[in-house]
């Protein structure tokens, strides 16, 4: 029998407190800012638990992200820190190309987010995500809690069989900031070059890195090649 939600609310404020009261800082939560680091936000704030919050900041967010972000620092009293990666926009562009993200996603995505998530990682204890199941085939089996063997973590993810309707209900019923883009045509949303508007009804990560076969950023899954290899769709 499916969860209702007060249950599904109770073991995502669960999962969030043993990892507070477990792992102190030395559980990480990332997030984008996307809807479900919303609730997850909201969630940390009302627990006050000790969860290190950080967003990796590639410098090509949504001007709507970025003010996302302020709101819900700002709203929720949460400190939120900004991991940005060893390479400038400039240093990559002069170091590998102009706009990576055209010619290799992939490497770009390694540079601006698997590596800064990696440097943090190596200093945690257990990392938090807002992934669901329902997003994309490859998290259709994401445990609640389990571990990641890549990054050597124990990977906890709060909201992993909550639907978006769920996650929208929450947000509204405890008026919760989230970013506007979500109501504007864009149901998945990630650095502004590589997101596109989604038509109604449609795959809602249908409208990231358009033109190539790249379903995920490499944080959850690795499985693209980072070496120039990429091809387009
Ligand atoms: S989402 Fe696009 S711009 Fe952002 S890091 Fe990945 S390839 Fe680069």
């Amino acid at each position: 029998m499916a969860f209702a939600i007060t249950d599904k609310v109770m073991s995502a404020e669960k999962a969030l407190k043993d990892a507070g009261d477990q792992f102190g800082a030395g559980a990480v939560f990332t997030t984008s800012f996307g809807l479900e680091g919303s609730v997850i936000l909201h969630l940390i704030a009302q627990l006050r638990a000790p969860i290190r919050i950080v967003t990796l900041d590639t410098g090509l967010f949504f001007a709507q992200t970025y003010a996302t972000w302020t709101q819900l620092a700002n709203t929720l009293q949460l400190k939120i820190e900004s991991i940005v990666p060893e390479l400038s926009l400039e240093a990559q562009a002069q170091t590998h190309g102009p706009e990576l993200w055209r010619t290799q996603p992939n490497k770009c995505c390694d540079i601006r987010k698997v590596q800064p998530l990696s440097k943090i990682l190596s200093e945690a204890d257990a990392w938090i995500t807002g992934i669901r199941r329902e997003q994309t085939p490859e998290r259709a089996d994401a445990p609640l809690v389990g571990h990641d063997e890549r990054f050597n973590v124990v990977k906890i993810n709060p909201l992993v069989d909550w639907s978006e309707e769920e996650v929208r209900g929450y947000l509204t019923t405890h008026n919760i900031p989230y970013n506007p883009l979500f109501d504007n045509g864009y149901p998945s949303i990630g650095c502004a070059p590589c997101t596109q508007k989604v038509v109604i009804g449609g795959d809602p990560r249908s409208g990231r890195w358009q033109g190539f076969e790249k379903r995920e950023c490499g944080l959850h899954w690795e499985k693209e090649p980072t070496d120039g290899t990429e091809s387009p769709a």
